[in-house]
């Protein structure tokens, strides 16, 4: 059972264009969350502050409006004075989200990040009579000006360990550095290049080339707000690339050629080429972008965010091939009777506390989905069916003593293995079998196949 969000706000007129599907518990977050924004306002032109007209602009803020005003969020920006800062009040839960930075699996311990919505290659700023640079590797054993923690700075330290560093508190202050020949070469994403170049006049700056690889731009979220990355998620799959391109034309025809284009003609003609690098890579990657949007979704079930039944079918199509895997199936014991007592929505919600307890509880290895209605299916990739049987028991326990308020809710559950001769129908039809007799025998147990 899905809620439109126009039941939000049904007194704003209603544009033509897609409605994101929220569940109760979404709505729910919505209305009842205020989210503080940190942003840092020297990443120009992704985000910066406008003297004139004091607000806030650039691409992530303007990706970040867009995604706000479609959602309804109450929300409220305040302004870090670097990276670092910005970090620290997600850690400490003084922020709850940020609007442009890449995945990073160290910040995984608290924040998620959101699927990407734009990205860019990294671009190398040289003084003018430098050579070109072909790709990163090049960067190996330069001097580097980077903003510290930036995200070109965490992605090329993993990948080319052998680069020299530089960190300063943000890429103007690396690009001064640059200028008066302290280092060899500046990273950042190339708009933020261009632009920093253009508009600080450094006419012995140049672009002597791009990374090969982009740096995809997601937004960032506090860990223990699964709902909000869910809700952004669903957003971004449904911006269209008009809406997208609408930011980033603005952003470059109206704002900065108004303000810097009678200073001088080089910075005109830059602004100009910064404008379409942009569109070109954003062009380039909005079709990449896309599809990974559409596997997310084409692999997610979207009631409980777990993986559906096409992913799982993936997972075990590529597992049989081994054959050292065992399966648990999971069902809800007498499921219907929960929708016919307290109705559908409660039915949702058990379904969706159930997958969290699953998520929540199984190991690293294990992919787990949603296999039909009520059902389950968790894949344990080189475990045999006994050592399964630890882990289904872990998990009827925890179903069995969980409070779902409405009454108390238990599963049974099906365990086969993987064996030599068996292929993939066989293994699944065992675990039915299994699955089948722990109902027969009364419920609320764990039958093993083998
Ligand atoms: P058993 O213990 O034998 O498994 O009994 P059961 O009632 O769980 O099994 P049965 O297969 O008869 O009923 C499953 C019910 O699950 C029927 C269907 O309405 C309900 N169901 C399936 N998908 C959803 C869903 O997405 N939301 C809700 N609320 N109910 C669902
Ligand atoms: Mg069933
Ligand atoms: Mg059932």
């Amino acid at each position: 059972m899905f809620f439109n969000i126009v039941n939000l706000n049904a007194h704003k007129e209603l544009s033509p264009d897609l409605y994101v599907q929220l569940t109760k518990e979404e709505v729910d977050f919505i209305k009842n969350t205020k989210i503080n924004v940190a942003t840092t306002v020297t990443w120009s032109p992704m985000n910066m502050y406008n003297n004139e007209t004091k607000e806030l602009e650039g691409i992530t803020i303007d990706f970040w409006n867009l995604i706000k005003s479609k959602l309804s969020f109450n929300s409220k920006i305040t302004i870090a004075e670097n990276w670092n800062t910005v970090l620290n009040r997600i850690k400490n839960k003084e922020a709850d989200i940020t609007l442009g930075t890449s995945y990073d699996k160290e910040k995984l311990s608290y924040a998620s990040f959101s699927i990407p919505y734009i990205s860019f290659p990294i671009a190398f700023a040289t003084l003018y009579d430098k050579r070109f640079i072909p790709n990163s590797s090049f960067l190996e054993n330069l001097k580097v000006g980077v903003g510290e923690n930036y995200s070109s700075h965490i992605i090329l330290k993993k990948k080319y360990p052998k680069i020299n560093f530089i960190t300063v508190k943000n890429t103007k202050e690396a690009l001064k550095l640059l200028s008066a020949g302290e280092v060899d070469v500046v990273v950042d994403i190339l708009p933020v290049i261009a632009h920093l170049i253009s508009i600080n006049g450094y006419y012995n700056l140049k672009i002597a080339g791009t990374s090969e690889e982009n740096i995809d731009l997601s937004f960032m979220v506090r860990k223990d707000y699964p709902e909000l990355i869910q809700i952004i998620n669903k957003q971004i799959s449904l911006l269209n690339d008009e809406e997208k391109n609408k930011i980033i034309n603005e952003l470059l025809t109206v704002k900065f050629d108004k303000k810097y284009i009678d200073k001088n003609i080089i910075i005109n003609i830059s602004i100009i080429l910064i404008a379409l690098s942009i569109l070109y890579y954003f062009r380039r990657k909005s079709k990449i972008i896309h599809n990974k949007e559409l596997e997310y979704l084409s692999i997610t079930d979207s009631l409980t965010g777990l993986n559906n039944r096409r992913k799982l079918d993936l997972v075990l199509n590529e597992e049989i091939k081994n054959k050292k895997f065992s399966i648990i199936i999971l069902d809800i014991d007498k499921f219907k009777l929960i929708n016919d007592e307290f109705g559908h929505l409660e039915g949702d919600d058990v379904l969706k506390k159930i997958s969290n307890i699953l998520k929540n509880n199984v190991n690293k290895n294990d992919v787990i989905g949603r296999w039909g209605g009520e059902e389950f299916l968790i894949i344990c990739k080189n475990t045999t069916s006994i050592q399964v049987e630890v882990l289904a028991l872990r998990l009827k326990n925890l179903i069995e003593n969980n409070d779902f308020k409405i009454k108390k809710i238990t599963a049974s559950f099906g365990i086969s293995e993987a064996k030599r001769d068996l292929n993939l129908k066989d293994i699944l039809a065992n675990a039915d079998k299994a699955l089948y007799k722990a109902k027969q025998n009364g419920r609320n147990q764990i039958v093993n196949y083998n």
